[in-house]
């Protein structure tokens, strides 16, 4: 594997198909799973490491985000990926830009409206990745579910020649949504933040019974994580796969979201509603068998 921080230096390097997988690091196997698909489904496949300045708030974690460039590069070398992109700041933005990247409508509601400006930060970057990588397939995962959805309308209004690919959560084997955040928690936090999940399992299992009430998904979610002291639910919202609208009813491919905060750390779950052979199908994810990486390195 080689590792590069210019944009010609990474094209260099590809050859047939290319799969790229952005990332911000500090990885786990969320994000492993995505290099694992594009090996599966690429000829070259290049992963990018850069926390990207401008998705962050003023009063977020850019400085303390988690960082270890020596752990990144060994796992993903280790699966095989070809190229680890990882220019650093000053080579994304020799100077500051001046070109901003909007999405309007998919950003409006949940994270748009809490973050303002993250969607912009998050869509200038990715835009910038794409033309400068010029990927044939590109890996997210589901865990965003908003930001999938805002990077899939941004690459098609664009006319980026790559296919997005969207792959399932991957959890703890207690359902907790892997994120680099999770090292943020104590062992309190980490039990009270598993009342997203178990909400998210109990409204799939109601889709599955036949619920396709919004309100009522929403009402599942939020009553698992209100049972629970030390976890403040911010949203739970049954939103439109493609537009992130919000849903009154389960009438195409949606996912149900939710955002909650334990102590200064804030999590998101979803899962995906997807509709197969007119069957809905929740997509809730993939639990590992053993804690994640995280906790072996925290
Ligand atoms: P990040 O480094 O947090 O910006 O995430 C990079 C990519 O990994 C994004 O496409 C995320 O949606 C994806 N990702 C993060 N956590 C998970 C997870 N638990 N399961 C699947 N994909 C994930």
């Amino acid at each position: 594997m080689k590792t590069v921080t210019t944009f010609a230096g990474a094209r260099a390097l590809g050859s047939g198909v290319v799969g790229f997988v952005p990332t911000m690091g500090y990885l786990h196997e969320g994000h492993l799973s995505l290099v694992e698909a594009a090996r599966r489904e690429c000829d070259t496949v290049m992963v990018s490491l850069f926390v990207n300045p401008l998705q962050f708030g003023p009063n977020e974690d850019l400085s303390s985000y988690p960082r270890d460039f020596d752990r990144d590069r060994d796992l993903v070398k280790n699966l095989g990926a070809d190229v680890l992109f990882a220019p650093p700041v000053e080579a994304m933005f020799p100077s500051a830009p001046l070109t901003t990247v909007i999405v309007a409508h998919v950003t409006d509601g949940m994270e748009g409206a809490r973050r303002p400006g993250h969607f912009d930060g998050v869509a200038t970057v990715v835009a910038k990745l794409f033309a400068g990588i010029a990927p044939d397939r590109s890996y997210f995962g589901r865990k965003d579910a908003q930001q999938l959805a805002t990077v899939r309308r941004m690459a098609a209004d664009l006319s980026f020649p790559t296919v997005i690919a969207g792959q399932p959560i991957v959890r703890e084997p207690d359902g907790l949504a892997l994120s680099s955040r999770n090292i943020y928690l104590d062992d309190a936090q980490r039990a009270a933040a598993a009342s997203i999940s178990r909400g998210m399992f109990a409204a799939g299992a109601a889709v599955r019974a036949g619920e396709r009430s919004g309100r009522e998904l929403e009402r599942v979610v939020a009553s698992s994580v209100n049972k629970e002291p030390g976890i403040k639910l911010d949203y739970a919202v049954l939103a439109d796969q493609d537009t992130a609208e919000r849903l009154e009813y389960l009438d195409r491919p949606a996912f149900l979201a939710a955002a909650a905060e334990v102590g200064a750390t804030r999590l998101l779950d979803n899962i995906h509603i997807d509709n197969c052979d007119g069957e809905w199908a929740p997509d809730v994810g993939v639990r590992l068998d053993k804690p994640s990486i995280l906790y072996k390195e925290s």
